[in-house]
C-alpha cells in the first residue's frame, strides 16, 4: 500500500473552489460548477429532485439504462413522463424530439444521454439543444460518458444541468463529479418546494451556503483523495490537450469497429451506424449461437486486464463491451482486445481473421 494516500491535510476552500474553476474551462462553460462529492449517480439523482415535481412534464429520452433510471426518479418526483425509447443500437434524432414536442407542447423538462458506455450509442445534443431551447425547457444531459471522448459544451448547446464523472474518457476515480447549473436551473430548483434542502442530495445547499457566500466556507469535508485525484486528472487532459484526448477516443472506437468488423465470425458493431456509436466505448454483437458473457469470460481468462466487459443485465447474452477510455484509448488495448475475442471466437469453432482485424484496426487509427 501506499502511504502517500494517507494522512492527508484538509482541502482548503480556495483549492476546492480553483479544482471547480478548472472543471469550468474543461466544459467551456460560464455555468457555475458545483464538485459532488460521490459518483455520478448522486448529481443525476439530486440535479432531477431539485427540478422536478408534480407540475412538471417531462420528456425523457432512454437510449440505455441510464435513461431508464432517469425516468424512475422523474415519476417519483410525481412528474408527468413521456417517454422517448430508441432502439439501443442506434441514437435518437431531433426529429424524434420535435415530433413528442409537437404532440405535447406542454413539455418543460428534457432529460438525456449524451453517450452511454452501456450501449455504446451517442446523441446528437446539439441539435437536439435547439429543439428543446425553441420549447424553453429545461434541459438535463448526463456527459459521463462523453466528456473527455467528444465535445460536451453546455453554454453552446443551452443544457442547464450538465453531469460529468471522472471515471470513464477522463480516466479518474469513480467517487467524485460535478454539475453545471445554469442561472435558469438554479431559479427552477428556487420555486420548487419539493427540491432537497439540508440534504446530501441538494444542490442548492451548495448554491445558497457555497457559491453565494463567495465559495469561502465548505459545507462539509470535502473528499481530498478523489478532489485531488479529479484536479489530477483535468490536469493530465489539460497538458495533453482536449482535443488529443478525443482524438484519441474517436481512433479507438473506428479501430474496434473496423476490427471487429475484419474479423469476421460473425461478429458485428452493435450500433448499426458509425456516426451513431460513440467514442468513449464500442460495443459489439456476439456472433448468433454464441453467449457474449462466456466470449468475454474467455478472454479475459486469457488476460484479465483486458479493457472488456459483458453487456449488462439482459444484454449479457448478445453485447460484448470494448471499453476503450481513459488510459486504454490507445493502439495497443484496442489490438489486444481484438486479438483476444478472436481466439475466444476461433475456440468455439468459429472462423476469424485476426490478423485482417490488426491490419483494419491500425489502418483505421486516425
Ligand atoms: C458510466 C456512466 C455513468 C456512471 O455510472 P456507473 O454505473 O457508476 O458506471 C452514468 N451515466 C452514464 C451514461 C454512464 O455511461
Amino acid at each position: 500500500m501506499t502511504h502517500l494516500l494517507l494522512d492527508l491535510p484538509p482541502m482548503s476552500a480556495a483549492h476546492f473552489a480553483s479544482i471547480e474553476d478548472r472543471v469550468a474551462r474543461l466544459l467551456s462553460t460560464r455555468q457555475d460548477v458545483v464538485i459532488t462529492q460521490g459518483e455520478a449517480l448522486l448529481p443525476l439523482e439530486g440535479a432531477i429532485r431539485a427540478t422536478a415535481g408534480p407540475g412538471t412534464t417531462a420528456l425523457n429520452v432512454v437510449t440505455g439504462p441510464y435513461g431508464q433510471t432517469f425516468g424512475d426518479w422523474l415519476r417519483d418526483c410525481g412528474a408527468t413522463v413521456i417517454d422517448l425509447t430508441v432502439p439501443f443500437h442506434t441514437a435518437v434524432t431531433a426529429e424524434q424530439v420535435r415530433g413528442v414536442f409537437t404532440e405535447h407542447p406542454e413539455i418543460d423538462f428534457v432529460s438525456l444521454v449524451h453517450a452511454e458506455a452501456a450501449t455504446g450509442n451517442t446523441n446528437p445534443v446539439a441539435e437536439i439543444g435547439e429543439v428543446v431551447r425553441a420549447h424553453g425547457a429545461l434541459f438535463y444531459l448526463d456527459a459521463v460518458a462523453s466528456v473527455g471522448a467528444e465535445p460536451v459544451l453546455p453554454d453552446a448547446w443551452g443544457v442547464d444541468l450538465c453531469v460529468i464523472g471522472a471515471q470513464k474518457a477522463l480516466g479518474g476515480p469513480a467517487g467524485v463529479s460535478a454539475v453545471s447549473v445554469s442561472e435558469r436551473a438554479w431559479a427552477r430548483m428556487a420555486a420548487n418546494p419539493r427540491a432537497p434542502r439540508r440534504s446530501y442530495l441538494s444542490l442548492l445547499d451548495w448554491k445558497e451556503r457555497w457559491i453565494d457566500g463567495g465559495r469561502k466556507a465548505l459545507l462539509h469535508a470535502p473528499a481530498q483523495l478523489e478532489m485531488l485525484a479529479l484536479e489530477a486528472c483535468v490536469e493530465r487532459v489539460e497538458a495533453a490537450g482536449l482535443e488529443t484526448v478525443m482524438a484519441r477516443h474517436a481512433s479507438a472506437a473506428a479501430a474496434t469497429r473496423a476490427g471487429a468488423v475484419a474479423l469476421g465470425g460473425g461478429l458485428e458493431p452493435y450500433v448499426r451506424e458509425a456516426a451513431e456509436a460513440a467514442p468513449v466505448a464500442t460495443t459489439l454483437r456476439a456472433p448468433s449461437g454464441t453467449v457474449a458473457a462466456d466470449l468475454v469470460a474467455r478472454a479475459l481468462s486469457a488476460d484479465p486486464a483486458l479493457p472488456l466487459a459483458a453487456g449488462g443485465g439482459a444484454l449479457a447474452g448478445e453485447m460484448i463491451r470494448v471499453n476503450h477510455y481513459g488510459p486504454e484509448a490507445r493502439p495497443g488495448a484496442v489490438r489486444a482486445s481484438l486479438a483476444a475475442l478472436g481466439a475466444a471466437l476461433g475456440e468455439t469453432g468459429l472462423r476469424v481473421d485476426t490478423d485482417g482485424a490488426l491490419r483494419a484496426a491500425d489502418a483505421a487509427w486516425r
